[in-house]
């Protein structure tokens, strides 16, 4: 009979951990809804222990996400298990993950303790979670690396304690496939209460191997696995979620029948919202959701694929929801077909909110003559603010520029602000230097920008460019974007949206 393998989605957790990549509560719960409509079986919101406001994101995706299991991960700790607890008792379907590193190197280097206390430990720790919250994983942390014999002892010990899923970390992603199998198959032959338990594991990518050794644990009784979108996740990252769930539906045979309950038409969609919310583009080669993974340049492969396309597509590209056929609006469309081709989009437009994107939708289509996906897309990357206007501390009002290559750059820039229009003007070393210069004077924040790109989303010379910057913030990394067919205007923009989350998240910061 065809079994389900689970997939656990740690982008929350494990991905958030990614250097500038950190989200604030808007942001998660965003991409926690996406999961949702990914249909993923549980979501890791997060480290509830870890931050007052990592507490505030994981509560806020238990109370208003439905369908996943959501998992708050701690400690073997008594108050990060409390906090786990806290976090997620509203939600329907809670679970608490609780893990400590079982290795040598971790309990003496790291715990300074002994096999025997960190065994106590752990089913002390696993039966008060048990005692909060029906289900309750546990994680040896770098098992990969533990003496076998120490880790049947103690997935035995917490099985018995309560655990009804274990999960087997490769947390250095150290392991190769076929050691690897091999590690969950011992588990399943010297674990003599390994039936009560779901056998779970959490590869990384060191050596580019952690979707092929979580396929590896599969064939040999693993259930539930870890992943990130994009494959995103500490270092290297982890699994990548859209790599292991079309493996496992392109070569169902291959596996005995596993499948998984993933929709597969939302994963580019959500690779997406994960990239350019969290500002990490995804690398145009990378398998499934890269913007060349289904572009054949060659011309016998083009050939082929017009004329039948399995000869060099193992894929349907819509199959991972990306659209082929791609409708053109024009000036002359209305707010119901921007209405419609936006949900196909997966944007849902607010009432409120549709004047301002039909506005922009036709100054564009003013422009452009035809509209693309691409471009509606980058409109609302634009016009969709994780801070709702009305709560922005600045908006964006005009530009002027002056510039050329043996003169300095002047910017004079106009912020709507609570007091109406400000408008400063500064000299710089190009004309975006004078831009953030100007808007800096406006706002007197002391900002580090840290990183600036660019790039175009459609083609041609009228294609809208959009900005993405990062701005340091007391050691964290804010992203801003903005979209605009003029890039001095977009990379105003982006600045104004990252100065507009840092206002945010310090006023937020006390509650
Ligand atoms: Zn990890």
């Amino acid at each position: 009979m065809a079994e389900k393998i689970l997939i656990f989605d740690t982008t929350l957790r494990d991905a958030e951990q990614t250097p500038g990549a950190a989200l604030n509560g808007a942001e998660k719960l965003a991409i926690a809804k996406h999961l949702a409509n990914l249909n993923v079986d549980v979501i890791e919101a997060g480290f509830p222990r870890s931050s007052p406001a990592d507490f505030e994101a994981v509560k806020q995706i238990a109370n208003e996400v439905e369908g996943p299991e959501i998992c708050a991960l701690s400690r073997i700790v008594e108050k990060d298990i409390t906090d786990a607890w806290e976090a997620i008792k509203d939600s329907t379907r809670p679970r608490i993950h609780t893990f400590v590193g079982t290795s040598e190197i971790h309990i003496q280097g790291i715990m300074r303790s002994n096999r025997e206390t960190i065994l106590q430990r752990s089913t002390e720790a696993v039966g008060y979670a048990r005692s909060l919250c029906a289900t309750v994983e546990f994680s040896p942390m770098d098992a990969a690396r533990t003496e076998p014999d120490y880790l049947f002892q103690i997935v035995e010990a917490t099985i018995e304690a309560g655990a009804s899923i274990i999960n087997i970390p490769d947390t250095v992603g150290y392991a190769i496939p076929s050691e690897f199998g091999r590690l969950i198959a011992e588990i399943r032959q010297n674990v003599q209460n390994i039936d009560r338990a779901i056998i779970s594991v959490h590869c990384h990518n060191d050596l580019g191997l952690a979707v092929a050794n979580s396929i590896e644990a599969i064939k040999n009784g693993a259930r539930q696995i870890e992943c990130t979108v994009n494959g995103l996740g500490e270092r290297a990252g982890n699994t990548s979620l859209e790599e292991i769930v079309m493996a496992i539906r392109t070569r169902r045979n291959h596996f005995g029948g596993v499948y998984t309950d993933v929709n597969a038409s939302e994963i580019v969609p959500i690779s997406r919202l994960v990239s350019r919310t969290m500002g990490i583009p995804v690398a145009p080669n990378k398998a499934i959701v890269g913007a060349n993974a289904f572009a054949h340049s060659s011309g016998i492969h083009q050939d082929g694929v017009i004329k039948q396309r399995d000869t060099f597509e193992i894929i349907n590209p819509k199959e991972v929801g990306l659209q082929e056929s791609q409708i053109i609006l024009s000036p002359r469309s209305g707010r119901n077909a921007l209405r419609h081709r936006l949900s196909i989009l997966g944007y849902e437009i607010e009432p409120e909110q549709m004047d301002s994107v039909y506005d922009r939708f036709l100054a564009l289509a003013d422009k452009k003559k035809e509209v693309h996906d691409a471009d509606l897309e980058a409109i609302m990357r634009d016009e969709i603010r994780t801070i709702p206007v009305s709560e922005a501390a600045y908006r964006f009002d005009h530009i002027q520029i002056f510039s050329g290559n043996n003169i300095s750059s002047t910017a004079t820039v106009g912020l709507q602000t609570a007091d109406g229009i400000v408008t400063e003007a500064a000299t710089g070393d190009g004309p975006v230097n004078a831009t953030y210069r100007a808007i800096d004077r406006v706002t007197d924040l002391p900002l580090k920008l840290s990183d600036y790109s660019i790039r175009s989303v459609t083609e041609g010379k009228d294609a809208i460019g959009e900005v993405t910057v990062k701005v340091e913030d007391k050691g964290r990394l804010i992203v801003g974007h903005g979209a605009s067919t003029d890039i001095i205007e977009a990379s105003a923009k982006a600045y104004i949206n990252a100065i507009n989350k840092v206002i945010h998240s310090q006023e937020n910061a006390g509650s």
